[in-house]
């Protein structure tokens, strides 16, 4: 192919990472031409899809400062410090996500951030984004496509020279790789679902309960959580399984039945939000599932982000993994001098374990939150881990933290945590406060077992 500034980019997919990977291409010198299913945000008021509010962690902020945006993106943040904790009764229990200031995850507009990125893209003055054009078919052995305009049904058939697909969960690109039997796909979908609420500010635009920190109700097989929002308002939702049970999306199917079930076992936010049974009905009911690739790329075309990989969102970091992608394919395109034909290979290879064991510890993070935070051991852990971390900084870190904080390979993270997970059961074996760990002990199995972590993995 001729010089990389000659080269077109198409794009599929303007969700938050094709948005990301728009700016890191446009800066590469790249033409691209990004074609968006739905209508742009920042022009009409259309719903932000899947979440209102998110949560930006390291991973997700990293390529944000390469692209050089992170002090626009700040203006949009509002910090997390940790979980605060709702019981039955109402009673609130703090607990922090890490142990030093910086140590906190950020609450962030989708639409705003979205926004945002497009801006910044275009600002590259090479990128040119195609709202209401989505793709409807794909021939990969000719590299061409069809997109069609959505205002009045015509269909175009264009030529890519490479083709990258952020489309999403539900992605067309990958079912179209998956009707071409390019490797091994498998998506799952959780049997929870969820719905989204609001609890609005006060009067005087002021945030009703603590504004820096993640709220979760969690009740054993269900719960709640809320995010805060720049307008002073949370974004409440309710993760619950679809059938089975009293708590369950198909047995609140009436007014009286919502109402009662908030006011039974979500008292205190259930006084806070005004319209929820309107608001129940009227929302719509998500879904959620993990989908694993073996291989992300065919001819001269890859997906990535959620199209490639998405996951359950307990542990907040499919946009951040999304994120990560956009930066290391482009750290890839510096490696092979912008060799496409190498960079998909490697691409596949440097992320496919990694999103694999992201989609593994988000899918233990729900029973975390909605259950294990309730047992007191769960708490005598978590001090334990802090006071470890203390003493070995550079062997051992809590996953959270590993995951949230620090820039381990996710696959590396997770296998580190099984480590960790035993020390801990270990310790906290017959013990019920800190002052009781056998630090000696401790000192041995983290010698033993856990390797010195390189620099540049974290923070
Ligand atoms: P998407 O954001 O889904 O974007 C895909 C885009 O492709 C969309 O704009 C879509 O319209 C477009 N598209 C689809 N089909 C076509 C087509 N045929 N032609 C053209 N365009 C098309 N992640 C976090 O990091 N932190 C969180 O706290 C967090 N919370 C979440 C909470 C919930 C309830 C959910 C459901 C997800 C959450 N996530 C979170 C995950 C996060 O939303 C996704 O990982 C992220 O949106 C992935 O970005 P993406 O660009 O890959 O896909």
């Amino acid at each position: 192919m001729s010089s990389k500034q000659d080269k077109h980019i198409t794009l599929i997919g303007a969700g938050l990472v094709g948005s990301l990977a728009s700016i890191y291409l446009g800066l590469r010198g790249y033409k691209v031409d990004v074609y968006e299913k739905l209508p742009d945000i920042r022009l009409e008021d259309i719903p932000a899809g899947r979440s209102i509010n998110l949560a930006l962690a390291n991973r997700g902020i990293r390529p944000l400062q390469q692209v050089g945006i992170m002090d626009k993106v700040e203006k949009l943040l509002i910090p997390m410090k940790g979980r605060m904790l709702h019981d039955e009764k109402g009673e609130l229990q703090f607990q922090s996500y890490g142990q030093k200031p910086e140590e906190v995850i950020y609450s962030v507009s989708r639409a705003g951030l979205v926004s945002l990125l497009r801006d910044e893209a275009e600002a590259t003055s090479n990128v040119t984004f195609h709202f209401k054009h989505p793709l409807v078919d794909i021939d990969f052995n000719q590299q061409t496509f069809i997109v069609e305009d959505a205002m009045t049904g015509q269909q175009q058939t264009l030529n890519y020279d490479v083709l990258l697909a952020t489309d999403g969960a539900g992605s067309p690109v990958r079912q179209f790789m998956e009707a071409a039997k390019v490797g091994h796909f498998s998506s799952e979908l959780l049997e929870h679902n969820y719905k989204e609420l609001t609890i609005p500010s006060d009067q005087a635009g002021n945030f009703q309960i603590e504004e820096e920190a993640l709220h979760i109700w969690p009740r054993g097989g269900y719960m709640v959580i809320a995010l805060p929002n720049l307008d002073g308002s949370f974004t409440v939702t309710l993760f619950m399984p679809t059938n089975n049970g009293e708590a369950s999306f198909a047995n609140l199917n009436t007014p009286e039945k919502v109402d009662n079930f908030f006011k039974q076992y979500f008292k205190d936010a259930y006084d806070l939000i005004p319209n929820l049974t309107e608001l129940f009905f009227e929302n719509p009911t998500g879904v959620l599932g993990t989908v694993r690739s073996e291989k992300w790329f065919h001819g001269n075309a890859l997906i990535f982000g959620d199209a490639a990989h998405a996951i359950v969102p307990f542990h907040g970091q499919g946009m951040n993994c999304g994120f990560e992608d956009c930066a290391e394919l482009n750290s890839l395109l510096n490696q092979f001098d912008d060799d496409w034909q190498q960079v998909f290979p490697a691409f596949n290879e440097a992320r496919r374990d990694n999103a694999n064991a992201i989609a593994d510890m988000a899918l233990d993070n729900y029973i975390e939150m909605r259950d294990s935070v309730r047992d007191p051991k769960f708490h005598l852990k978590k001090s334990i881990a802090f006071e470890l971390e203390k003493r070995f900084p550079e062997q051992f870190i809590p996953r959270y933290s590993m995951v949230m904080f620090h820039h381990i390979p996710y696959a590396q993270a997770q296998s580190r945590g099984v480590i960790q997970a035993n020390i801990l059961q270990q310790l906290a074996k017959e013990i019920d406060s800190l002052d009781q760990v056998d630090w000696q002990l401790a000192t041995q199995l983290v010698q033993d077992q856990l390797t010195v972590l390189p620099k540049d993995y974290l923070q």
